[in-house]
């Protein structure tokens, strides 16, 4: 029994926590289209492809096989061999077995097993560990990196410097307690790239700072939109740098590639004797936590990895050509600046010329979270609002151009109007 007055409460670091802004947009689309409202969703990015064939066929084959039970805890020999295999022929990152390869629920699930096998809670009187963050950034990085007790320390990008940090920045936001350095590349919600040489200098810096005041340095390169570049930027993975590479911690997952976003299979890549320590250790903290994936999906790792080429290819094609026709179609929305994605599959226009004016509607616009409201309410068209990306992120929206030429189309005729409405 509980007596009237006393409330009861979740733990504070949840009930603090910030919830995804990303996955609260796209759940409130699809529950205004349950409702029978006719919302353009461009929140939520997924690809719109379906899986391809020969993976949902590796699945079905291995549960029908049998393959219900546990598995090893990080993944089956097979598919952590693809895996490293994967790496060390198209990442070029030396030094990565498949004892150096982890598997998780998701690239997120990745994420936060890494965060916190890396990431020490402070001691009393002691300084947190700092995470570096160029920002904007994907809004999951931070709170991750907070829960396990890091302290997120942004490096502002701006559109001017095509939301890439330079090697001088990350110079100065160094210090001795630096832990963490998050890379995305493709950018997610930029949809822009470092070119491999932009990388090889943060990487020097990397190294310079590790043998002089920052020993513990690790970086974390998420690069889970490697395969869908359209730039003419080549990817590059920082992780094959020798001198950095025992440092670094490569993610990356099925999820964006290969159109899997519901299956959850995200994974890592390390290397050398620091890779297999913490490769051990995710083991030891998954294995406490979700234990494998879902036992039958490991059959579709290998498939995926070797032989959907084909299909991937399609799909950075039709990426290719969506981000073109976005970035003319928000061109002729005055007000609105948008630089041109080479990766991923976001547009992240600047919106903020509009701050201040009033919808049809009569809603006042103060910020990047009024317009996307407004614009949901009024036009039925779901974005994302940039706040929560970090940084010059307050002046943009996210849009997802993971869908049809049509859906685009409409959708920036439905942003057309609901500009032209402002006064
Ligand atoms: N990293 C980035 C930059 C992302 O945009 C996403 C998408 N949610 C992820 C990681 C994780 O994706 P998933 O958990 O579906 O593998
Ligand atoms: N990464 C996707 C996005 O940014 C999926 C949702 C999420 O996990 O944030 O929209």
């Amino acid at each position: 029994m509980t007596s009237a007055v006393h409330r009861l409460k979740v733990a504070h670091r949840v009930e603090t926590l910030t919830p995804s802004v990303t996955v609260a947009f796209t759940n409130r689309a699809k529950k205004m289209r349950e409702q029978g409202l006719d919302v353009l969703g461009f929140a939520a990015g997924e690809p719109d492809f379906d899986t391809p064939d020969a993976i949902k066929q590796a699945a079905i084959d291995s549960l029908r096989a049998g393959n219900t039970k546990y598995m090893p805890t990080l993944g089956d020999a097979a598919s952590r061999n693809a895996i490293a295999r994967k790496f060390t022929e198209e990442n070029n990152i030396p030094d990565c077995t498949a004892e150096h390869v982890g598997i998780s629920a998701g690239g997120k699930h990745s994420l936060y097993v890494a965060c916190h096998c890396l990431l020490d809670q402070p001691e009393p009187g002691q300084p947190q560990q700092e995470v570096l963050l160029p920002v904007p950034a994907w809004v999951s990085y931070a709170p991750i990196a907070e829960l396990a007790g890091g302290k997120v320390i942004e490096i502002p990008a701006t559109p001017e410097s095509g939301f890439r940090i330079t090697p001088d920045q990350l110079r100065r936001a160094i210090t001795p307690n630096s832990r963490l350095l998050i890379l995305n590349s493709p950018s997610n919600p930029c949809g822009t790239m470092y070119t491999p040489d932009d990388l090889r200098a943060l990487g020097r810096v990397v190294a310079e700072a590790a043998a002089t005041i920052a020993p513990n340095l690790i970086v974390l390169s998420d690069e889970i939109y490697e395969k869908i570049v359209f730039g003419g930027i080549k990817h590059f993975s920082i992780g094959s740098m020798p001198e950095i590479a025992e440092r670094v911690v490569t993610i990356n997952g099925l999820s964006k590639a290969f159109s899997m976003t519901g299956w959850r299979v995200g994974y890592t890549g390390s290397s050398g004797k620091f890779g297999l320590d913490f490769t051990k250790a995710m083991a030891t903290l998954q294995g406490q936590m979700s234990t494998n994936i879902t036992s039958f999906l490991y059959a579709s790792v290998p498939v995926a990895l070797t032989k959907c080429g084909a299909e991937v290819e399609k799909m950075r094609l039709a990426f290719a050509d969506r981000a073109e026709l976005i970035n003319n179609r928000l061109g002729k929305i005055p007000g609105v600046r948008n630089i041109k994605a080479t990766g991923a599959f976001y547009a992240f226009p600047d919106v903020s010329a509009h701050f201040g004016k009033t919808t049809r509607g009569g809603r006042k616009l103060g910020s990047a979270i009024d317009f996307c409201e407004a614009l949901l309410a009024e036009n039925l068209v779901a974005m994302v609002p940039g706040e929560d990306f970090g940084g010059c992120g307050k002046n943009h929206i996210r849009i997802s151009f993971a869908c049809s030429n049509d859906h685009i189309n409409k959708g920036m005729d439905r942003l057309g109007e609901f500009v032209a409405g402002l006064r």
